[in-house]
This record gives structure tokens, C-alpha cells and sequence, in this order.
């Protein structure tokens, strides 16, 4: 294989497709099974060369790719892959570490504690936190509660909005989940919290439907006294920390247990970066750690492996610490600035039109609105506009009505993008 030339058009690719990705389909306009049907029934009997396997990702798996990096993505949280990151993902394949312990790459190891230090300052927290990354939020979840667990026995909290992962979590760790209603702003009510038996509160910043964010002030004052372990899941709105007037929404970050905060959702990191903070290592490292014969060295250095549920980490460091150093706090902070000025625009073309109501307080960057008529009619909306390919949006459902959702948050978007969104919206809707 000829590096050189076979890397020099597999960047070419993706520079090509970056360029263009705006007016590829944001939805993938295929039918399940379309592209499985497409593919071989079994792998080359001999090896092909390179350019055989861009081929079939041009007509193969494109048509079958929706499209996360294109400005007319708007639905879930909108992401971006930026390109220092992807090009950090490109080292880190060639360097391709296994981070099972300190000297199985000191500079995983060392460049992910500097990195989250750098992170954290970004986002206001206090100095000294354990950070480490891991693969998503969900797992993040799972080692904070499993630390909960070790530190005290007992039932979870979570507001009846938070994300699938803290009762995913809960069900893994045998306990049970508890959820706590909420406010007319889709707020946890901490007056509401049964702490007597509790082991931890969750409390999410940005939660998935509408990004409210519920009283981590609250819950703090509350816990402390009860002993409970209080972690905050800020996988999408965490990022938006590094703008100082938007950290009302970390008010009383300084006493939770933990912390996660995804750089994949709204950081311009590519997927597979989420940064995990405790004040607590210790309860961490005892849910977590197990250092078999074959792993035990003289290193006075406790590695990563014993704070998680992976042995073998990835260099995940590398694409968040490129990222922070290309974009530093000030792009970073435009990058923030402007998602939440195109979901403000968008948000007040809503409001404006007759016909069309929001449906939910808007902190951040995502919109919950819907058109009047029933929640068939809605949905059969949705289904219209993401037919199209020109835009794609998703759905949720808020006191029991069915509400549409409009994320900003890729840095490739502009005002032509989300007037693009609304002028399909309005098409459709008639
Ligand atoms: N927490 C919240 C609030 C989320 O919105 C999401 C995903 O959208 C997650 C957790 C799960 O994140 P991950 O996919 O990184 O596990």
C-alpha cells in the first residue's frame, strides 16, 4: 500500500466531501437494508487496492451516510467534526496507542491530564479535579454512579427529562432509578428529591428534549447534607461554558461530585471525546480498580485503567488538545456565540409567524417549537421535511404533546442554512 499517494486522496476525500456536504441529503434517503444489499456477502479473497474501497464509499456508502457534518443537520444536538480534529484522529490512527497503563504511553496519559486541566479552566470549574475521557457520555454515567455506589448504597434521582443513560446506568449497577418531576420549564424541583436511602442525584445541564437545566445549586445544598453524590451531565451544554455569561447555568458546579461534559457534542471534536471530572478519585479508583499480575509495574504513577470501565484507552487527548490549541478560548467561544445567535434568529422567525408556537424556554441553541393542528399533523411535518433531504430535525414529546426540534451547533452553519430549514418547514407545512 502506498501510503503517500493513497493518504494524499483519502484526504482529498474528505476535503472534497466537506466542501460539497451541504448539498448531499442531511437524512440518508435510503431504505433499510439498501446499502447492506449493496456490499459483497463475504470479504476479498485477495487483498485491492485502495482506491477500490473510496470507490465503493462514494457509491456505495455515501447515499447511505446521513449527513452530521452538514450545516442542514438539525436534528438531536448538532455536531461538528472540525478539521484540526480530524486530522488529530488521523495522527492518532498512525500513532495508534493502547493506554492500558502509564507506561504503555506516557504521553496519552500525561497529555490527557494536562488537557482536562486546560478544559476545565475553559469552563470555569475549580483546579484539582481528577479528569479523564472517555468514550461517550453514557459511559462517563456509568463510572460516577458506580463510584456513587461505592461511596453509599441506595437509590438514584434523575429528573423525569434526563437522558436514557442515567437509567441505563442505574440497570447495569442493579439500583434503583427514582425520577423526580419537574418544573413548568422542564426543571428538576430539588423540594421534590427523597433522600433518605439515596446514593446519588443526577442533575442534568441541557437536558436532551429542550436543554433546561436544572438547579445544580440546589441539589448541591440539599446533598450535601444527606451525604448523597451529586453528578451533573452536561454532555451538550457543558461546552458553552467557555462563554462566561452563560455559566448561570454551572452555578454551584464547585460542589458536585462529578461532572461529565461531552467536546464531541458541541466542541468541534470529532465523535468519541467526553470529559469526565470527579473531586472524588478515590471512590472512583476503588469501583474501578483491578491490577492483574500480567498489568503490575514498579511505575509510582497510577494509570487511567484503574479509574474506568476500559483497560486499553484510545488517544483521544490528542483530538480534544488540537482542537483547544487551533481554536484556542476565543474561537471557541465564536463557535458557541454563533449557534446560539442562529437558533435565536430561527426561534424569533417562530414566534413571528402566525400558525407556529414554541414550545419550551430556550437557553442554548435548540429550538422546540411546533405548527398548530394535532400531534399526527406535526409529526407527519417532520417526516415531510426530512423527505426532503434539505433539512433534518427532530422530534420529542413535552407534557405529553408531540414538539419539533431545531439544533444549531455545526460551525458550517450560516442565516441561508437556517433559513433554509424554515422556508422547508413552511413548504411542507402548506
Ligand atoms: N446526556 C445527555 C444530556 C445527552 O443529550 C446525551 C446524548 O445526546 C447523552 C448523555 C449520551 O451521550 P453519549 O452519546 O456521549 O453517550
Amino acid at each position: 500500500m502506498a501510503l503517500r499517494d493513497d493518504g494524499a486522496a483519502a484526504l482529498d476525500w474528505v476535503a472534497s466531501y466537506l466542501e460539497r456536504v451541504r448539498e448531499l441529503p442531511a437524512l440518508a434517503q435510503v431504505a433499510p437494508g439498501d446499502v447492506r444489499a449493496a456490499l459483497p456477502a463475504s470479504a476479498p479473497e485477495h487483498g485491492e487496492e485502495f482506491p477500490a474501497v473510496l470507490q465503493d464509499l462514494d457509491e456505495i456508502l455515501l447515499p447511505g451516510i446521513t449527513n452530521w457534518q452538514s450545516p442542514r443537520f438539525f436534528a438531536y444536538f448538532s455536531t461538528t467534526g472540525s478539521e484540526p480534529a480530524i486530522l488529530a484522529d488521523l495522527l492518532a490512527a498512525g500513532l495508534n496507542q493502547v493506554g492500558i497503563l502509564w507506561r504503555a504511553s506516557p504521553a496519552l496519559q500525561e497529555l490527557e491530564e494536562v488537557t482536562l486541566a486546560w478544559l476545565a479552566e475553559l469552563l470555569g470549574l475549580p483546579d484539582g479535579w481528577h479528569g479523564h475521557l472517555e468514550q461517550g457520555a453514557s459511559v462517563a454515567t456509568l463510572g460516577a454512579l458506580a463510584a456513587a455506589r461505592e461511596a453509599k448504597p441506595g437509590h438514584v434521582l434523575a429528573s423525569e427529562h434526563a437522558h436514557s443513560s442515567v437509567e441505563r446506568a442505574c440497570r447495569l449497577l442493579g439500583l434503583e432509578l427514582r425520577k423526580v418531576p419537574v418544573d413548568d420549564e422542564f426543571r428538576l424541583r430539588p423540594e421534590a428529591l427523597e433522600l433518605e436511602g439515596a446514593s446519588a442525584v443526577v442533575a442534568t445541564v441541557g437536558t436532551t428534549s429542550t436543554t433546561s437545566v436544572d438547579p445544580v445549586a440546589a441539589v448541591v445544598e440539599r446533598c450535601a447534607s444527606a451525604g448523597v453524590w451529586v453528578h451533573v451531565d452536561a454532555a451538550y451544554a457543558g461546552s458553552a461554558m467557555v462563554c462566561p455569561e452563560l455559566r448561570w447555568a454551572f452555578e454551584g458546579i464547585e460542589g458536585v461530585d462529578s461532572l461529565v461534559v461531552n467536546p464531541h457534542k458541541w466542541l468541534l471534536v470529532t465523535q468519541g471525546c467526553s470529559a469526565f471530572w470527579t473531586q472524588r478519585p478515590e471512590e472512583l479508583r476503588a469501583a474501578f480498580s483491578l491490577v492483574p499480575e500480567y498489568l503490575r509495574t514498579s511505575d509510582e504513577v497510577v494509570s487511567f485503567s484503574e479509574y474506568s470501565v476500559e483497560l486499553g484507552r484510545g488517544f483521544r487527548a490528542l483530538k480534544l488538545w488540537t482542537v483547544l490549541r487551533c481554536y484556542g478560548r476565543e474561537g471557541l467561544q465564536e463557535a458557541i456565540r454563533k449557534s446560539i445567535a442562529l437558533a435565536a434568529l430561527f426561534e424569533g422567525w417562530v414566534r413571528d409567524e402566525p400558525g407556529w408556537e414554541l414550545c419550551a424556554p430556550r437557553p442554548f441553541s435548540v429550538v422546540c417549537f411546533r405548527r398548530e393542528g394535532s400531534d399526527q399533523e406535526n409529526e407527519v411535518l417532520l417526516e415531510r421535511v426530512n423527505a426532503t433531504g434539505e433539512a433534518f430535525l427532530s422530534g420529542t414529546r413535552l407534557n405529553g404533546r408531540f414538539v419539533l426540534r431545531l439544533a444549531t451547533g455545526n460551525a458550517r452553519q450560516t442565516e441561508d442554512d437556517v433559513g433554509a430549514a424554515w422556508e422547508v418547514l413552511q413548504r411542507c407545512a402548506r
